[in-house]
């Protein structure tokens, strides 16, 4: 049963621009998708439709079986804590420190300043020490973000998803502000979140060699429409 399941999706934003049009999309519990497709393809149109950062136009999103286009509060609340987002510019909130923007994946809310870490169980703290450990950052935890790089920030963010302990991550271009370097440890975060804990991923990517390294499927897209999809076995180099 797939976990991800798009039903003749459209979008067409409200000045008339097509996002999308009419996507079918499966995806199976812990694969590794990877979307390609040149600047307004339509990726990141596709990703805020899978949690519902924007409503379709037409169509259903199914999450694990249940639509998320369809549903409201209580529902809506628990079936975006089964989906966490990693963004191409981080959404951090840059002032504060890595741990409770980690805390923040875990709580559901952002921690702010009034309320003393001493507050947190410990059980929510023990994970996020756990997740920052796994994306290397155990020395960082009481830095402010502003005081990181670029590619340690973006896994503040990736621990920030692991502690959310979502079925799906989504990455909307979570590589392109970072260099060949740091965009490798970004994508070795994901792939063990992929590998070692099962979650299904699924980021948009500007470099197809980078999508070849990591994906176990690559579905390309180009003016809304899917173009290309295929498991990594049968991408050849002429791809
Ligand atoms: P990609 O992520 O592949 O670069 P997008 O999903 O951002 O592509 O864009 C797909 C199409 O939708 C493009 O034609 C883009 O201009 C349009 N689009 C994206 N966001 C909006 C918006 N908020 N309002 C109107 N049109 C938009
Ligand atoms: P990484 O590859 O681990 O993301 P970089 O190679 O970009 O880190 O940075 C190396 C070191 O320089 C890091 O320890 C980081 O703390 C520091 N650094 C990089 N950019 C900044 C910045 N804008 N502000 C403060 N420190 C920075």
């Amino acid at each position: 049963k797939p976990v991800i399941d798009v039903q003749h999706v459209s979008k067409i934003y409200d000045n008339g621009t097509s996002g999308l049009s009419d996507i079918n999309l499966q995806v199976k519990p812990g694969e590794f998708v990877v979307i390609v497709g040149l600047s307004g393809a339509g990726k990141s149109t596709l990703m805020r439709s899978l949690n519902r950062l924007h409503q379709v136009t037409e169509g259903h999103v199914l999450i694990d079986g249940r639509s998320i286009t369809e549903a409201k509060g209580r529902n809506l609340r628990q079936l975006r804590r089964d989906v966490a987002m990693i963004f191409q510019n981080f959404n951090l909130v840059k002032q504060s420190t890595v741990l409770r923007n980690v805390l923040a994946g875990r709580l559901g809310y952002y921690p702010t300043w009034q309320s003393s870490l001493g507050l947190f169980k410990e059980a929510d703290k023990q994970r996020a020490y756990k997740a920052l450990e796994r994306v290397n950052l155990l020395d960082k935890v009481y830095q402010r973000v502003d005081q990181l790089s670029g590619g340690q920030q973006q896994r503040v963010a990736v621990a920030r998803a692991f502690v959310q302990d979502p079925k799906i991550v989504l990455a909307d271009e979570p590589t392109a502000s970072l260099d060949p370097k740091t965009a490798h440890l970004v994508m070795n975060d994901l792939k063990s979140m992929n590998q070692e804990l099962g979650k299904t991923v699924v980021a948009n990517l500007h470099s197809v060699a980078l999508a070849k390294e990591y994906a176990t499927r690559i579905i390309g897209l180009r003016a809304g429409r899917i173009v290309y999809d295929e498991s990594i076995q049968n991408v050849t180099d002429a791809d």
